[in-house]
């Protein structure tokens, strides 16, 4: 959601004639886009502010400005800590930011602007088709209604609001006009996606399905309690919907998931699990898992564990806890030294690292379509996913494959993506090292054939 929203604001600061200037040193605005989900994002943030400060001295008229979710919840707080921060706006004022820009540099004046939108359920937010990528996100929801004890969410991002369907339809075809053919639609708990308004997901999704040219769909993020039965089915019947899901489980302990508020238990969500896997029997499925919330103990977390090893997800995100001010949680005492929270952020890794591994094995000698969204920076190889969103380089592809969907015979491939061949150019072996994304050399320069 924020890489939409930095996209966003260089959409809207480009309409008023800013110009990107990567070198900091040579930029007259810099504009931080932040995230406050976890306690070391909010760290990093405040250190590079902290560089800032000699470029601000060197140049007092240059305007330094911070957005998103740390300006959210810091706010006025975060301009009389930063002395020479100009500039905090919250995620409901990015459509702003060019005017807010402006108001400091003609008022000389510091800036807060960190109001929630509070008004009603619906929302309208177009998308500022620039450029489009062969995969595009597309906001289609802001905020959330759950209260989970560890989530800093819905006091950033503030209750839900939607967009409505034909706001939202409208800028999948602009985008599939200029070249998109996947979307991927965004919203904090996508699920109640509509709640107030009179709309549904799965409405959306079926209206999205009939848009001429549109290749893929995907959404997230999923809660297990919302997930219901119309989406369900839908990975059966729709024919654009990709097999694919995420659903965050984040412990696999009942008494961990009361404590978090989940609204779930652990029967409930793998018996959706298995409602999926009836519905598209090779659906690819990820998940979000936290390690050492306030008070699991070895009994806790050995049911998290069995959870990963039951439903053998494709990916998994998975962190240590982290507490974030305000939420309930950082009051529930019995935290987990960090020790053990290592400890058992390793032995999860380990579980689902060596499934993963495993599943890219079987995809080995296998011709699947890839859409190709990327070129490394080295120029040596292509990158796509498949429709269960699995990462693949392809060797032997020029830059006319981006944004194409195209076959590929996979013939490598380690537990972070799969490596292989447009089918029909010539082969060469590739040297995989273990757990890189890259490629090691080895490949004759012979095998880079132009698609075209
Ligand atoms: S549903 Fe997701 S976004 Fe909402 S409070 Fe829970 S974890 Fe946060």
């Amino acid at each position: 959601m924020n890489v939409y929203d930095s996209d966003r604001m260089q959409s809207i600061l480009n309409a008023k004639g800013f110009r990107s200037e990567p070198e900091l040193r040579k930029a007259d605005v810099i504009l931080i886009n932040t995230c406050s989900i976890r306690d070391k994002s909010e760290h990093k943030v405040l250190s590079l502010l902290g560089e800032l400060k000699g470029l601000k001295q060197k140049d007092p008229k240059k305007v330094i400005a911070i957005s998103g979710c740390v300006g959210q919840r810091m706010g006025r707080t975060l301009l009389q800590r930063v002395p020479h921060l100009d500039l905090v706006l919250g995620p409901d004022a990015i459509d702003r930011v060019a005017e807010l820009i402006e108001s400091v540099v003609d008022r000389g004046e510091r800036l807060v602007e960190a109001k929630f939108d509070t008004e009603g359920r619906k929302y309208s937010q177009p998308c500022l088709v620039n450029r489009a990528k062969p995969s595009e996100f597309l906001t289609i929801m802001k905020g959330c209604d759950h209260f989970c004890t560890y989530c800093i969410v819905p006091f950033v991002r503030g209750r839900e609001k939607s967009r409505s369907i034909e706001e939202i339809i409208q800028d999948v075809k602009n985008l599939v006009a200029k070249g998109t053919q996947e979307v991927t639609f965004l919203g904090q708990n996508i699920n109640t996606y509509g709640k107030g308004t009179g709309q549904k997901l799965s409405e959306l999704i079926e209206a999205a399905n009939k848009v001429e040219g549109l290749k893929r769909i995907r959404y997230l993020t999923s809660h297990p309690r919302d997930l219901g039965e119309d989406l369900i089915t839908q990975f059966g019947t729709v024919e654009k919907l990709c097999p694919q899901l995420h659903l965050p489980f984040q412990s696999g302990s009942n008494r961990i998931l009361k404590a978090m508020a989940r609204l779930y238990t652990q029967e409930l969500y793998l018996n959706k699990i298995e409602l999926l896997r009836k519905a598209c029997p090779d659906i690819a499925l990820s998940t979000d898992v936290i390690v050492g919330f306030p008070g699991e103990t070895e009994e806790d977390f050995e049911q998290t564990l069995k959870v990963l090893s039951e439903v053998k997800f494709s990916s998994a995100f998975m962190f240590k806890y982290s507490p974030r001010p305000g939420t309930k949680a950082m009051d529930l005492g019995e935290e987990v030294c960090e020790s053990v929270k290592e400890e058992r952020l390793a032995r999860a890794q380990r579980v689902v690292y060596s499934q993963i591994e495993l599943e890219n094995l079987k995809y080995r000698n296998q011709i699947i379509p890839v859409l190709i969204e990327s070129m490394d920076k080295k120029k040596k190889f292509f990158s796509g996913r498949t429709t269960h969103s699995k990462l693949v380089h392809v060797m032997n592809v020029g830059e006319a494959s981006v944004g194409k969907i195209i076959d590929v015979e996979i013939t490598d491939s380690n537990v972070s993506c799969l490596k292989g061949f447009y089918v029909g150019a010539p082969k060469t072996s590739i040297k995989l090292t273990a757990n890189s994304g890259g490629v090691e050399s080895g490949i004759s320069s012979s095998v880079s054939a132009p698609l075209d």
